[in-house]
């Protein structure tokens, strides 16, 4: 089955619940995923991201997906060299993944520079390199992807 958009899946998904046969994987199902803990860095994010985005719902899944983010961006911290393009790239698609593990009122943003911002701000969240990444070749970067 094809979806329009994230609500519909959310839907499609929900429904399968209440007939009791459940066949797709939703990262963003309370049910399927009960919240046990949230990171001290996820509810920092968390706070930040409801001012963004009209944020209904998420799961132990969305804590997991942003923990990995932020793994992955320590990982990067440890070599004094700028960000690659692979490597922006890749967090991009990271950061896409958090967006759709969450579920919104309305439809949420996935735009190339709404996405850029987010890595910037998860990236402070962890206290990557900050001042490299307000350069301007640096933010350019971010703004490249399609
Ligand atoms: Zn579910």
């Amino acid at each position: 089955m094809a979806y329009k958009n994230l609500d519909e899946f959310h839907i499609d998904h929900d429904n399968q619940h209440t007939l009791n046969a459940v066949t797709t994987q939703d990262p963003s199902c309370p049910r399927c995923h009960p919240l046990e803990k949230q990171s001290a860095e996820f509810k920092q994010f968390l706070g930040w991201y409801r001012n963004r985005q009209a944020v209904k719902t998420f799961s132990q899944r969305s804590v997991e997906i942003f923990d990995r983010y932020l793994d992955s961006l320590n990982k990067q911290r440890d070599q004094d060299s700028h960000l690659t393009k692979d490597q922006v790239k890749a967090l991009g698609e990271q950061a896409r993944f958090i967006v759709k593990s969450f579920r919104y009122t309305g439809r949420p943003s996935t735009r190339s520079a709404e996405l850029g911002f987010y890595i910037t701000k998860l990236a402070e969240a962890t206290g990557f390199s900050p001042r490299r990444l307000h350069e301007p070749t640096y933010q350019a970067k971010i703004l490249e992807w399609e």
